[in-house]
């Protein structure tokens, strides 16, 4: 069995992606090929924003964000202490310093009084480098980006959505990648929308921004790549990448969105009551990137995922360490007490086979095989 099953993605999908594939071999412009225009348009268009920016990756595109605000050394970012490494490491990479901040315990989401409390320690001091908030949606669901932009505007920071997880999503009927001052996303083959390689995209409504990311993305160009007026970087997205993406963001819209939602909710009629199943708030919708249910302790999520692999069942732990533990961050300050729920969640968690092509029947057998763990 897949973790996320994109073999049977390809097998089901095969003639047109094949098809698009082989168009760009044909027109051998493999570097910012039409293909690559006409994805950020659609891509912009289902966003709900003015600009999109496809770029190398999903940590080049929030690297690209905080580039474009030029965040740098002596500034402080907050951002959630659970997530994946890249929403704190980009902070670092430019010389910038990570605040971390707890999440909620049902959502997985940063938790907003945290974030005042956050705001709170540092605010009497050291107000003049707070800059910005990185705001992740875990796992597929929006985070309270309402009630988040307000308070970042109020302090006048920055608000970045990290969607690379949350492609899709919606949160009042207004879809994710489109609540950030700039928001980005990832198509890593696994993200709710995933291309063949490594991929991502910055969106934004910003005119200066977007153009400030443009010129970032290739080498800092002015008037073209020759012409160089900043220090930026390599990160395009190939047409390549573009061309299957296309392909991929039409069975997304038509077919993988809703099906995964509906996989989200016989996991959920059958594991409620087991384990805590995950909470999606009723004004969001969440395209399921992760499957994630917490168990009472340590000894029972592991146990779990032990039996479900010796079943040839793959789990994962997302998270296993949260940030402020990462070694790479040991001279960063941060304040356990704060961090409590983030610690705990590196114990309970654990991530189950999700994907648009599961059946109800796979379903219902790996929730059995949870359920005589738990319930043992
Ligand atoms: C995957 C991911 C990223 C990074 O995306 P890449 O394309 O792998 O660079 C950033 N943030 C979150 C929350 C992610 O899950």
């Amino acid at each position: 069995m897949e973790f996320r099953d994109l073999k049977e993605q390809y097998k089901q999908n095969k003639e047109a992606i094949d098809r698009a594939i082989a168009g760009v071999i044909d027109n051998t412009h493999f570097i910012s090929g039409p293909q690559v225009t006409e994805l950020e348009k659609q891509l912009a268009e289902y966003v709900g924003v003015k600009h999109c920016i496809a770029c190398g990756n999903g940590t080049d595109a929030l690297l690209l964000a905080l580039m474009a605000w030029d965040i740098k050394a002596g500034d402080l970012v907050f951002v959630p202490d659970f997530t994946f490494f890249s929403s704190a490491e980009v902070i670092a990479t430019l010389g910038a310093t990570p605040v971390f901040v707890d999440v909620d315990y049902d959502t997985f989401n940063m938790d907003v009084d945290s974030l005042k409390r956050a705001i709170e320690a540092v605010e009497e001091k050291e107000r003049y480098r707070m800059k910005a908030v990185i705001v992740v949606d875990l796992f597929g669901q929006p985070a309270r980006l309402d009630e988040i932009k307000k308070i970042a505007s109020e302090y006048s920071m920055f608000l970045l959505e990290d969607g690379a997880q949350g492609f899709g999503g919606e949160l009042n009927g207004k879809k994710a990648c489109s609540f950030g001052d700039i928001s980005t996303t990832s198509f890593f083959p696994a993200k709710p929308l995933g291309c063949y390689g490594d991929g991502g995209a910055v969106f934004t409504d910003n005119d200066d921004w977007a153009e400030l990311v443009g010129s970032f993305r290739v080498h800092g160009k002015g008037k073209d790549k020759y012409d160089n007026v900043r220090i930026g970087m390599n990160s395009r997205l190939d047409t390549l990448q573009a061309a299957i993406l296309i392909e991929k963001l039409k069975i997304f819209k038509e077919y993988e969105f809703d099906r995964c939602n509906e996989v989200a909710a016989y996991y959920t009629r059958e594991l409620s009551g087991t384990v805590h199943t995950p909470v999606v708030l009723p004004d969001m919708r969440s395209s399921w990137a992760q499957y994630t249910v917490k168990f009472e302790n340590k000894e029972l999520r592991d146990k779990a995922a032990a039996v479900l692999k010796e079943n040839g069942i793959p789990t994962a732990i997302y998270y296993a360490k949260p940030m402020h533990l990462q070694k790479a961050f040991a001279d960063v300050p941060s304040n356990a007490e704060e961090l409590q729920v983030s610690t705990k969640l590196c114990d309970v968690v654990l991530s189950l086979p999700m994907h648009p092509y599961l059946t109800e029947e796979t379903v219902m057998k790996i929730c059995r095989m949870i359920k005589e763990v738990a319930e043992a």
